[in-house]
């Protein structure tokens, strides 16, 4: 089973992935649109958790009994433009929309409220700040963790995270000629 330890864990200990970004099955009408982090180890039931980016809050979703997600905060990730959705909180986030965070501030607790068959968190990343199966990212990759279930997850905020991988140099591409194409055109005669 993996182990990874990250900086930037949405649960300031150990944790476990339940469920990945991109699975399907009886459980989800098409696909899993985000990554499922369960308390592991020494980690409470409930755990608070944490922003795993410097963002605005744009959305605050408090659960009324109907949303499959529960209580939810959207995070705007300051660095990337894209949004992060935490889900299933225990209480309405503490958060309003409109509030700065840093990464580890405080965004919520790691619950059981809206469709759920257990406490954990469901973590979605998205390219628009509403929910659309169009335009969800994978979590995982996003925070540098292998997308498997079953992984195991340590906290540890004084690990020096990896240097970014360098964009691949761009590629000379060479210009397509377009052929002249000459078109004959029949006139008519009258
Ligand atoms: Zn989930």
């Amino acid at each position: 089973m993996a182990e990874v330890t990250i900086n930037n864990s949405p649960i300031h200990g150990d944790s476990i992935l339940t469920a990945v970004y991109g699975e399907t099955g009886p459980n989800w009408s098409r696909f899993h649109t985000g990554t499922d982090f369960a308390p592991y180890g020494s980690t409470p039931a409930h755990p608070d958790l944490y922003s795993v980016c410097t963002g605005v809050v744009v959305n605050v979703i408090n659960y009324t009994g109907s949303q499959a997600l529960g209580n939810q905060v959207v995070i705007q990730d300051l660095v990337t433009g894209y949004y992060w959705r935490y889900c299933h909180m225990q209480n309405p986030s503490p958060l309003s929309i409109g509030d700065r965070v840093t990464t580890g501030a405080k965004v919520g607790v790691l619950g059981a409220t809206g469709n759920v068959t257990g406490p954990h968190l469901h973590l979605e990343y998205s390219t628009t700040s509403y929910w659309s199966y169009d335009t969800f990212l994978n979590p995982s990759d996003a925070l540098g963790i292998p997308n498997a279930r079953g992984t195991i997850v340590h906290y540890d905020g004084s690990v020096v995270p990896p240097e970014p991988e360098p964009e691949p140099e761009e590629q000379e591409i060479k210009k397509q000629r377009f052929p002249w194409v000459l078109y004959a055109r029949k006139f008519r005669n009258r």
